[in-house]
């Protein structure tokens, strides 16, 4: 405890020289050192406007790319690099060259879970957040949808008159979440609203009174004044974010594997170390760093 005390001190000294940004994901006692906890499109946007030259990004390594993309002239640190996403890793820049290939007529949509080359390669990147409104205010009615095939079935669902091509890739936290597990907490606690992830497959999507990114689960429970409990399907971080928002609410947990193991692997060792050698540097190329934004620059200049 006492050592766990100097090691926060120790951060929250040494941060006043760095922007701290964390995912909701991330381990509580990381979230409680950050200057700002967002989902992807929060993050993206906090990137955009940040002043100080280094940025301390908590969370995997693709977000970590985002933000150095969109600020390249600062300092972007990731405590650790090897905080991947096995999402993004559905898709690479050499695939993606295929199946433009194969279709050419199409609008390469990409979550903005993919890497900054695969980012180079497409024309518009959206998050969980924008997806379904991005996809529909697109001028073309042929989408390409990648890497998430939950996500971009959710996208499909809700805008039909949209010919959209799924990616055959998903995130190994929502695609494996046990149904069985979210119906035992509802019958549990029948006066209980289901809030999923859209990461999440549709036989789970179809049973939640809300399908939210984490962002928007915030505005969801705000929403919903009179409802005490929420079962949260989608990474357990956020759990520690909700509570803290809205103390007086119950935040379920259905028992099915919901912990990011990659996410989890920023510790506030990690941080203290990151801060203290400037450790680990993240950079893309000036050219596909070029290519990339556009893709997101794109997104942002969305009226979605
Ligand atoms: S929760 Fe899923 S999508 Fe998010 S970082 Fe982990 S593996 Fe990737």
């Amino acid at each position: 405890m006492g050592n766990q005390k100097k090691l926060l001190e120790q951060v929250v000294e040494l941060k006043k020289k760095a922007f701290i940004l964390a995912h909701n994901y991330q381990r509580p006692e990381v979230q409680a050192v950050a200057d700002f906890v967002g989902d992807s499109l929060g993050l993206a946007k906090q990137a955009v406007s940040l002043q100080n030259e280094i940025v301390v990004f908590c969370g995997v390594y693709f977000m970590a790319e985002t933000a150095a993309i969109l600020n390249p002239e600062k300092k972007i640190l990731i405590p650790d690099r090897t905080a991947g996403c096995p999402l993004s890793d559905f898709a690479s820049a050499q695939m993606v060259r295929e199946w433009r290939r194969n279709y050419p007529e199409h609008t390469f949509v990409a979550y903005v879970n993919t890497t900054a080359e695969v980012k180079a390669e497409v024309d518009i990147c959206c998050t969980s957040s924008n997806a379904v409104s991005l996809v529909r205010a697109l001028p073309n009615d042929k989408i390409v949808f990648l890497p998430d095939k939950n996500l971009g079935a959710w996208v499909a669902r809700n805008v039909p008159e949209k010919d959209i091509v799924l990616w055959p890739g998903y995130c190994v936290v929502h695609e494996f979440v046990k149904l069985e597990a979210v119906l035992a907490e509802k019958e549990r606690y029948p006066d209980a609203l289901i809030v999923a992830h859209p990461e999440c497959g549709l036989e789970v999507l179809d049973r939640a009174d809300g399908v939210c990114s984490t962002g928007q689960m915030f505005d969801f429970v705000r929403n919903h004044p009179e409802t005490k409990r929420f079962i949260v399907v989608t990474e357990s971080g956020v759990n520690y974010a909700l509570k803290n928002m809205f103390p007086d609410k119950n935040f379920i947990e259905p028992k099915t594997n919901l912990l990011c193991r990659n996410m989890k692997k920023i510790t506030l060792e990690k941080v203290l170390h990151c801060l203290e050698k400037e450790d680990f540097l993240v950079k893309v190329d000036s050219e596909t760093s070029e290519r990339a934004r556009k893709a997101i620059d794109n997104m942002l200049q969305m009226k979605t």
